[in-house]
């Protein structure tokens, strides 16, 4: 199934006096690191087995750029379709990447009959600006493998705007680039302020942008983790649940539930304006999603 496809099936629902329409579930997973002996994948497919009941349209699998992690994914998506007999979508990074590279990627996903693929730039190893590289940025991977296959493309964007970017028109114009080239929708970076996330959909719209965009939600798990992710990428977080997060920093059990509450209430507050989707960033655990994914009504298959 295309993402068009997947995605399409928001709008069939029928929104009734008494129920909203849900949204389309998908989660995102990483390649466990140091895990020789199989035992973080194991239980990374244990997470997934739970999480499975909440029927994800599919699962995400996060691409290393520098190589770190390129290695296992393969195996780890064979492992997720035959072990669970889940949808796959791999990330796919092109920088660095030389177009035969790429060409070979592409042909061993398909091999799997993988039907979907997050296309995106990647950020550029520390220290190298102008990796040798056939792409500079995922609009042309978006091209390419267009013009190399039938997959559904997904590409990233930014509701705050991308770090390397500091013009917010510039930054729409060329997530613009990346869906006139093919993608049939957009994940956003996590964020935690749902009024920036609307004024990015609008301004999207306004540019002509007309594929759904999938909010990313991150459940809040780890005081210190958390703040290592914040450093990454541009993220604004509101006064009230930082207080909230540093008065529960040592406290980790804690630093949990606030993060489960706020989750609850921000895709509580998504739904209500009929988003077409929601794609969480799972950490690899389901521990914090599950509370979310019941304080919400997600169905729960049996
Ligand atoms: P691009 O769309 O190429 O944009 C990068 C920058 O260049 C932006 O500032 C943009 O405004 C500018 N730009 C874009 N096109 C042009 C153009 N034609 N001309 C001039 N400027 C342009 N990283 C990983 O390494 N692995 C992953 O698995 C991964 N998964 C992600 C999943 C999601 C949902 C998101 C939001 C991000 C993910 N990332 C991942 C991070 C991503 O690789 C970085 O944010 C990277 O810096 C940008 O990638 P991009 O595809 O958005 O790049």
């Amino acid at each position: 199934m295309t993402l068009r496809e997947i995605y399409s099936r928001h709008s069939e629902q029928k929104n009734s006096r008494f129920s909203q329409k849900m949204p389309i579930i998908s989660f995102e997973i990483f390649p466990p690191k140091n895990d020789a002996d199989g035992t973080k994948l194991q239980k990374l497919l244990g997470h997934l087995d739970i999480l499975k009941k909440y029927a994800p349209a599919f699962i995400s699998l996060t691409y290393g750029a520098g190589g770190t992690t390129q290695t296992n994914s393969l195996e780890i998506i064979q492992h997720i379709k035959k072990d669970l007999d889940l949808k796959i979508m791999p990330h796919f990074t092109c920088v660095g990447s030389s177009k035969e590279q790429v060409e070979c990627y592409l042909k061993e996903i398909q091999d799997l009959e993988i039907k979907n693929i997050l296309a995106l730039r990647g950020d550029f190893p520390d220290g190298l600006h102008a990796p040798n590289s056939d792409f500079q940025y995922a609009n042309e991977l978006v091209s390419f493998i267009k013009s190399k296959t039938d997959l559904s493309i997904g590409v990233a964007g930014y509701p705050e705007v991308h770090i390397d970017c500091e013009d917010f028109s510039l930054d729409i114009k060329n997530l613009k680039r990346k869906v006139n080239a093919g993608s049939d929708a957009v994940y956003t970076q996590m964020f935690f302020d749902n009024d920036k996330f609307f004024k990015f959909q609008e301004l999207a719209k306004d540019v002509g942008i007309d594929v759904p965009i999938i909010p990313g939600i991150l459940p809040i798990m780890n005081y210190k983790q958390f703040e290592k992710m914040l450093s990454m990428a541009r993220v604004s977080v509101p006064k009230s649940l930082m207080n909230q997060l540093e008065k529960y920093k040592e406290n980790s059990d804690d630093t949990k539930k606030v993060g489960i509450e706020f989750a609850s209430s921000q895709c509580q507050q998504l739904i209500d304006a009929e988003i077409t989707g929601l794609h969480f960033f799972t950490l690899n655990t389901s521990s914090s999603l599950c509370p979310i994914l019941d304080n919400l009504g997600v169905l729960v298959k049996n």
